[in-house]
């Protein structure tokens, strides 16, 4: 019966980062230091589980499909911008795609980056188009005007995935008066950058900036995304995408996070101290990063060798060999607690 899948579907997928409770042995101390997947350490703000735990009350009801608790705790937060929401921002770009994408178009991506960008793509049936970054991970903004003048969509990530460096902000212009159609700005780890890209919105239809609360906000597990929006995009994403996505516990959680400024600002700057001292007490060479990881060059070894050594020694991170346009000899390491940063640094460094 797999004849009756498509073809995009026979082989491929998300590479998802290695699962906690994998091979941890060997030193007798069986916690894990959790860094592959960029999430921030702490538990969800108290306000942000009450706020779940009160809406749970109510879960017999649909939620409210224009999830407005959400969205006016975003416009409290931000101003009068235009907001979409989605299951993670994974799910938003997914709705976008639909929205906009028709089978046989063009989707620019500029790589390497994060993968799901190529598979929502293919999902639409979309001709996805890689656009690589110059040897020092900058984006050849020439090289992507040229691809996104007939592309739909144009997708890039700053800080970037896995690279960790940000695109300054005269470079998003350039590309946005270059292209013929959607510039989706992914802002996933914005919060770690002091870099403001919301001004564009004022000037250009053409942009879409994602955000999520699965990294600073440490709602990962409730799947909540969003984005800021031009009005005239807003009416066609709520046709094109499915009923009820965002559900009412999440919602409540999520606008609840956003009230909670010292929760983001206790791991912004464990983030900021970290990406200092990972510099400083490696081995190996770290990359500048915007984000709350790091990419490290761990050549002469491949990143699945040192991903591998480094699990059986109670530290799971992230290989990039998935990451298609990246030499293999990469790993990508969060900034997690005090305890999890030291025992990453002495091991690596002990390799
Ligand atoms: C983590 C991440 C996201 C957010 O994913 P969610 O679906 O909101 O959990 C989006 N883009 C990038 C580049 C990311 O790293």
């Amino acid at each position: 019966m797999e004849r009756l899948v498509r073809s995009c579907y026979k082989q491929g997928g998300y590479v998802f980062a290695k699962k906690a409770g994998a091979p941890a042995h060997g030193e007798g101390d069986m916690r894990v230091a959790r860094l592959a997947s960029n999430e921030n350490p702490e538990p969800p703000s108290p306000a942000a589980i009450a706020a779940a735990q009160a809406a749970i009350l109510g879960a017999n009801r649909y939620p409210d499909e224009r999830v407005d608790v959400l969205v006016s705790a975003l416009r409290a937060h931000y101003g009068e911008y235009t907001f979409v929401t989605g299951v993670g921002m994974d799910g938003v770009i997914e709705t976008l795609m639909r929205t906009l994408v028709d089978p046989g178009e063009t989707v620019a991506v500029s790589t390497p980056t994060f993968s799901f960008y190529g598979l929502a793509g293919q999902a639409q049936g979309a001709k996805v188009i890689p656009v690589p970054r110059r040897a020092d991970f900058s984006v050849d903004t020439g090289a992507l005007v040229r691809a996104g003048k007939d592309a739909k969509i144009v997708m890039l990530c700053t800080p970037n995935n896995p690279t960790g460096n940000a695109t300054p902000v005269k470079d998003i212009q350039k590309v946005l008066e270059g292209i013929g159609g959607v510039l989706f700005l992914d802002n996933a780890y914005i919060e770690f950058s002091g870099i403001d890209y919301l001004p564009l919105l004022r000037k250009y239809e053409n942009l879409v900036i994602g955000r999520t609360f699965s990294k600073v906000h440490s709602l990962a597990g409730l799947r909540i995304g969003y984005a800021f929006v031009p009005a005239w995009l807003q009416p066609f994403y709520l046709r094109a995408g499915t009923p009820f996505t965002v559900n009412s516990v999440s919602a409540a959680a999520a606008a609840a996070a956003l009230t909670d400024k010292g929760h983001a600002a206790r791991y912004i700057t464990q983030v900021t101290a970290w990406r200092k001292r990972f510099s400083d007490a490696l081995t190996y060479p770290v990359l500048p990063s915007d984000a709350n990881f790091v990419l490290v060059d761990v050549a002469p070894h491949t990143s699945d060798e040192v991903v591998e050594k480094l699990a059986t020694r109670g530290v799971l991170v992230r290989s990039c060999r998935s990451f298609t346009g990246l030499d293999d000899h990469y790993i990508r390491v969060s900034i997690g607690e005090d305890w999890e940063n030291e025992r990453f640094v002495r091991e690596l460094n002990a390799l």
